[in-house]
């Protein structure tokens, strides 16, 4: 499955500027948000809190490389004698008015592009080329798309032509007392083991001599609180929720194990 619907209770999100306002007066002028930044930086958290606080339902696509406009538009299926058309999960969001988060939206084939062009425009409408039919968005269908800028290698790129269609917000990594914050309310963690998580986390992110290709991201220290909350030992906790998942080189590992042991 590509596509959740959800049904939003609020989640936990905590403010880093003034990112809500800024999607709030983007919805209300009907206008399409892209969100920058690393992942694991909450702006997937960020999307499914607006959208509870503005009372939308919203439905995510993670894109990834074999992601088609097919996959968002819907398809014809067969079924008994007949064949049926099945609407996806982009034409469901634009006929009923739901907020479609296209989580990585560089990652998915160029036609996802192509499809979603006229809806981001005044325009506001999806052609659907296989019914031959023009469906106009429901005045509170939202699309928003979020993007890794990728300062290092590995990551697609976003057209210029494309980006110029959206309302952009950056984010990154927040500062520490705000990050402490988000572990103790995300996961009830205290206050000092917080504290070190996120000295750990900004001590790895400014060692771009290791080369990681993703670094820390709040997503890792979270995962790492969690463990420690349950009661794994907290370096081996930072290891395998942290260190682990950012290299499989031993040299890279053995350095980011010394730094645990030394934090920790
Ligand atoms: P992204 O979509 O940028 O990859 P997510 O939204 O999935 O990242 O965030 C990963 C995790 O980090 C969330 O599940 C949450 O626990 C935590 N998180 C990051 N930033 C925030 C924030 N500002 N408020 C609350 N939780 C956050």
């Amino acid at each position: 499955m590509i596509a959740t619907e959800e049904i939003i209770k609020t989640p936990f999100y905590k403010a880093i500027g003034k990112e809500c306002d800024v999607f709030e007066h983007s919805f209300q002028n009907k206008l399409p948000l892209l969100i920058k930044g690393p992942t694991g930086t909450g702006k997937s958290r960020f999307v499914a809190y607006m959208a509870s606080q503005l009372d939308q339902k919203m439905i995510t696509i993670s894109c990834h490389e074999e992601t088609s406009s097919t996959d968002l538009i819907g398809r014809f299926i067969i079924k008994g004698a007949e064949t049926i058309w099945l609407d996806g999960p982009l034409t469901t969001a634009v006929k009923n008015g739901y907020i479609l988060y296209l989580d990585e939206v560089a990652e998915a084939r160029p036609d996802v592009v192509v499809a979603i062009h006229s809806l981001t425009d005044h325009r506001r409408e999806l052609f659907i080329d296989k019914l031959n039919e023009t469906v106009k968005a429901h005045e509170k269908f939202m699309l928003v798309a979020s993007f890794n800028p990728g300062y290092q290698r590995g990551f697609k790129e976003l057209k210029p032509s494309t980006r110029q269609r959206f309302i952009a917000l950056s984010f990154n990594f927040p500062d520490a007392k705000l990050e402490e914050e988000i572990l103790i309310k995300e996961t009830g963690v205290d206050a000092d083991i917080a504290k070190r998580l996120v000295n750990i986390g900004n001590k790895v992110r400014n060692l771009t001599e290791l080369g990681l290709t993703e670094t820390v991201s709040t997503r890792l220290l979270v995962d790492a609180a969690k463990l420690i909350c349950s009661g794994l030992a907290n370096r081996l906790s930072v290891k395998v929720a942290v260190m682990e998942p950012l290299s499989d080189e031993p040299q890279v590992l053995t350095a980011l194990y010394d730094l645990t042991d030394l934090m920790m």
